[in-house]
């Protein structure tokens, strides 16, 4: 065994471009729709709350994006992030497999997710636009955003599900430093969040309705956009670095992944280290390439959910977008990983998914929690209770390569880490989670 764990690649060889896979995939996509007329929604529909360089990414047909210079300059704050082999944890769980993952934890505010937001900061403001209007489950894409738009000289301005606002306050605290507004939704400041509040004043709000009090903001202004953390295949195009990073480095190790996993909420994490890899399995050149979405059992949207068109949020404002969905009024259980708290899956995912080429697993908490920490324990880090989704796969493919004996190479996603979620882990070890 190489005694190197950690794969570095250097800055100066950081991609240039990112990757779009609808250009390898073979049926089209079905369009997003408008939600009056049912027609498929143009690039006019989407300019109300989008800058145009996001509506044309959430369209081309290109195979690569260049990456604009100021946003390449913004990742080598953190970027390349390292691939790390879990030796340890090889170890640990006597199996002839090799772990390797890459991880996105080391990120400033500890998840992928400023991948896209310092590309969603610089569009807008290259667009003029002088504030973002956004959701966040967790907080990891408020923190993310708030940041971007810092950086930008934009405002920023956030609904953060109740839930989490109460379960997660630091994440609360890291957005007000960067000078970010916070709520928690559901709110009395918009129609979408009256409305809910007065059919139920305790509800614990999700995703789907944060995200109609931010659009039903950002409307309002013309200088005022919205910014999504995941789902759009424009966020999903961003996080394509991940994978792009992770091909060279497997490749410095004369690697190549046999299994590739992901957490899946909206799926950007997992889209962003998988579909690098998946480019080669559309293509032909890797038939038997093995790729695994990881879901909470309590909010099972590919492996429960069905595959039709619905709203991406609860209030109904954004256009119709076919998905494997559990309802847009769909209320999550308060399960701790709340960036998984989402009643749908990104479109292009979920088109991957209907048509064979990636598959699904769900997991309840606890197994996730015991998981996350038999890895904290052998690669000491915290994972994020979201990223805890895979690590659990990534240690049950390994298991399973015990049994078979074979040695295969399995490659998942950090996506962050939790050291703002020990409040989770906490009620995990006091058995208070339900
Ligand atoms: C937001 C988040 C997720 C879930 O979002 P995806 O778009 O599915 O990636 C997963 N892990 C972490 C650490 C997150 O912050």
């Amino acid at each position: 065994m190489s005694s190197n764990k950690i794969v570095f690649l250097e800055q100066s060889k950081m991609p240039t471009h990112y990757y779009n896979i609808a250009a390898d995939m073979k049926e089209p996509m079905a369009p997003p729709l408008h939600p009056g007329t049912k027609e498929p929604a143009g690039p006019g529909d989407l300019s109300a709350i989008f800058p145009m360089d996001l509506i044309m990414q959430e369209v081309t047909q290109e195979r690569f994006i260049e990456i604009p210079d100021e946003v390449r300059d913004l990742y080598r704050i953190s970027r390349p992030t390292p691939l790390v082999r879990a030796a340890n944890l090889e170890n640990i769980l006597d199996t002839p497999a090799k772990i390797y993952f890459k991880y996105e934890g080391a990120n400033p505010t500890g998840s992928h997710k400023t991948n896209t937001s310092y590309a969603q900061a610089y569009y807008n403001k290259k667009a003029g636009i002088k504030k973002l209007v956004t959701e966040t489950g967790a907080g990891q894409w408020g923190s993310a955003l708030a940041m971007a738009c810092k950086h930008f000289g934009l405002e920023c301005e956030i609904f953060m599900v109740k839930v989490s606002y109460n379960q997660k306050p630091y994440r609360r605290t890291f957005m007000k430093l960067f000078d970010a507004t916070v709520h928690a939704s559901p709110t009395e400041i918009t129609n979408a969040g009256r409305n809910v509040l007065a059919k139920d004043p305790d509800s614990p709000g999700s995703l789907g309705i944060a995200i109609s009090e931010a659009i039903e903001m950002a409307v309002q202004r013309d200088d005022t956009n919205y910014s999504l953390g995941s789902v759009l295949n424009h966020v999903m195009l961003h996080q394509t670095i991940i994978g792009e990073e992770t091909r060279m480095q497997m490749e410095m190790v004369g690697e190549y992944p046999d299994i590739v996993i992901g957490c899946a909420g909206g799926g950007s994490n997992f889209a962003g280290l998988s579909f690098p890899f998946l480019r080669d399995k559309l293509t032909g050149i890797k038939k038997d390439l093995e790729v695994i979405a990881v879901e909470p059992a309590s909010c099972p949207s590919l492996t429960k959910g069905k595959f039709e068109y619905d709203f991406g949020d609860e209030a109904g404002m954004t256009p119709l977008i076919k998905m494997y969905t559990l309802g847009h009024d769909f209320i999550p259980p308060k399960i701790h990983a709340g960036g998984l708290r989402y009643h749908g899956m990104a479109p292009t995912i979920s088109h991957l998914y209907h048509h064979g080429a990636i598959s699904a697993k769900a997991y309840e908490q606890n197994e996730v929690f015991a998981a996350a920490q038999l890895f904290a324990q052998q690669e000491g880090i915290v994972p994020a209770p979201e990223s805890s989704h895979a690590v659990k796969e990534a240690i049950v493919q390994a298991l399973q390569c015990k049994e078979t004996g074979k040695a295969k190479t399995i490659l998942f996603n950090l996506s962050g880490n939790g050291f703002l979620d020990l409040g989770s882990y906490e009620m995990y070890l006091s058995n208070q989670l339900d």
